[in-house]
């Protein structure tokens, strides 16, 4: 049996809510990471700077695979992240909180996963977030009172620059709901890993070609720390739930395991 770490993958300003904290210092390409390490109601958090140790990097500068790695090693079971997203939809407006479900990735990242050369396997995306830390977002949402869409899709770009309206049409029309830069392919990752992954997705703006005029990124900067506050304000909540809770209770649909190594086989097949 194992007890269940729960890892924080955004604002280093997370940290803020934990008790007990303990700094550690780990090399990264970028710098040394700080990597924050406490307790939130009796739940043991560790909180990772996603962009790096000069914030902020660019979300097309972040190692995802790294810091995959990094949260791995610190025995993290399951991750929460945040991320930041433009609305593909006037349904959607902004300072929407999404908790997502699906995924679109059209992202370039070169190597968006963990198996390279022989050591490779496919890994079941059929549901790519934890339904059981969906589950416990929307009840604390819920309990909060803030009103937090209990699905959405996520169109994941490289970025840095905004989507051109026709991208954000496309996106729309295949059954994106929120687009951002930060969540592919750090969920695909996470899942590889064997880690369970769920995402809050704040809305700072609409998309283009949704709005009046351009898109300037001091727009969305107030809206984002409004986001900051309700999900400092659910982490409360849910990890009054976890705290004590092991693996083995956890209850969702995530793969049993990291993978399902196929080596053996595609060797049997080649002879
Ligand atoms: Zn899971």
């Amino acid at each position: 049996m194992t007890v269940r770490v729960l890892g924080l993958l955004g604002s280093a300003e997370s940290a803020a809510i934990l008790s007990d904290i303990e700094t550690l210092e780990h090399p990264s390409a970028h710098g040394t990471l700080l990597i924050r390490h406490g307790y939130l109601n009796g739940q043991e958090v560790v909180v990772f700077p996603r962009s790096g140790p000069r914030h902020p990097l660019p979300a097309h500068s972040i190692d995802a695979r790294e810091n995959i790695q990094i949260l791995k090693s610190y025995g993290v079971t399951d991750v929460i992240s945040s991320g930041m997203t433009g609305s593909l939809r006037p349904s959607i407006p902004v300072g929407s909180v999404l908790v997502l479900d699906q995924f679109l990735d059209f992202t370039r990242v070169p190597r968006p996963t963990f198996f390279d050369d022989d050591e490779f396997g496919f890994v079941d995306f059929s549901e790519p977030f934890c339904s059981r830390l969906r589950g416990d977002l929307v009840a604390g949402f819920r309990d909060i009172g803030v009103p937090a869409i209990p699905s959405g899709c996520y169109a994941g770009v490289d970025g840095p620059r905004f989507e051109t309206s026709a991208e954000v049409r496309m996106f729309a029309q295949l059954g994106g709901d929120v687009v951002g830069c930060t969540v592919l392919p750090e969920c695909v990752y996470a899942r590889e890993a064997g880690l369970h992954y769920a995402t809050v997705a704040g809305v700072v703006n609409l998309g283009a070609g949704l709005q009046a005029g351009p898109l300037h990124a001091p727009d969305w900067l107030a809206m984002r720390e409004e986001h900051m506050a309700s999900i400092a304000a659910v982490l409360d909540v849910v990890t009054k739930a976890m705290a004590g809770s092991q693996t083995e209770q956890r209850g969702c649909d995530c793969p049993p395991i990291a993978y399902e190594r196929v080596r053996d086989t595609a060797e049997a097949i080649s002879v």
